[in-house]
């Protein structure tokens, strides 16, 4: 049991409550570090791509690497394509074989943004794969996609008709969190995820995570937010590790040390979260339900 579509993942963390930590990585390095972490915490996890290392790697490579990575650990894993505006690599990578894509059109209006999503959703279903949607864009540029700019947030109603209409398997909602490290504390908006949960029980998507509180993780979770996306944290690991090991070792030329180091500080990071999202161990629990 390696590779499995999203769903098997996260709807178990959705009615139990616990949540999934969805971790972008950027290279083989991350990508190997993060399963470990998995791997040695029994955990099932959710790795995701950025359209830029999609870009940068290649879908065909990257594809191959995961497949080879992910069949050597003995977890559920799955893959996804986080904030990607173009619909042309969405169809790139569901082709290739992802699991799920964030098909974001936030910056189209509600009406284009479900006729489209009606689209990737029936695209994404010919080839088993999942959706997530979302119609608010989160604050904050990330890999290239996004913008500083506060964006509206609509009405709870206007939420559930998109998730009725479209027929998405997850949604991310607008709850005040924002990409990137926080400059001034978040004014979070829980709430609305539990108002959109009571309305379309499916499973809700925590963007912009780095730098809440346990307790405000925690919170969300319990609400509904099964899938946590952890994308800044990686980046911070995965450089500092580097700026570190150099600093620590000027006037040494030995990659594997240096990426050692790497590794175990993109691991570590990766045990951190999974393990605050409470799904370590549950990887045995899944295997047993799907089999
Ligand atoms: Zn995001």
């Amino acid at each position: 049991m390696t590779i499995v579509p999203i769903r098997e993942i996260l709807d178990r963390a959705f009615a139990e409550r616990y949540g999934v930590a969805a971790i972008n990585v950027v290279d083989d390095l991350s990508l190997e570090a993060v399963l470990a972490a998995a791997a040695e915490l029994d955990a099932p996890l959710i790795v995701q791509t950025s359209v830029k290392t999609v870009k940068a790697i290649g879908a065909g490579p990257l594809i191959s690497m995961w497949r080879a990575r992910a069949q050597a650990v003995p977890v559920p894993v799955s893959l996804h394509l986080d904030h990607c505006p173009d619909r042309a690599w969405i169809t790139t990578c569901l082709d290739a074989g992802w699991n799920s894509v964030l098909f974001d059109a936030s910056h189209l209006d509600v009406e284009e943004n479900t006729r489209q999503t009606i689209e990737v959703v029936a695209e994404a279903d010919r080839r088993g794969a999942q959706v997530e949607g979302e119609i608010e864009s989160v604050l904050g540029v990330e890999d290239g996609v996004g913008s500083d700019e506060a964006a509206a947030v609509h009405p709870i109603e206007v939420s559930s008709r998109f998730i009725q209409d479209t027929g998405i398997y997850s949604f991310a909602p607008a709850i005040g969190t924002a990409h990137g490290l926080y400059k001034r504390e978040p004014h979070l908006m829980p709430e609305r995820v539990t108002e959109i949960v009571e309305r379309h029980p499916i499973p809700m998507v925590l963007h912009g995570g780095t730098g809440l509180t346990e307790g405000q993780f925690t919170d969300l979770i319990s609400r509904g937010c099964a899938k946590v996306n952890i994308s800044t944290a990686l980046k911070i690991a995965f450089v500092e590790s580097h700026r570190e090991y150099l600093e620590a070792n000027p006037g040494k030329h030995d990659p594997p040390s240096m990426l050692a180091y790497v590794r175990e500080a993109v691991k570590q990071m990766a045990v951190h979260y999974i393990g605050m999202f409470g799904s370590s161990g549950k990887a045995r629990s899944l295997s047993v339900s799907a089999s």
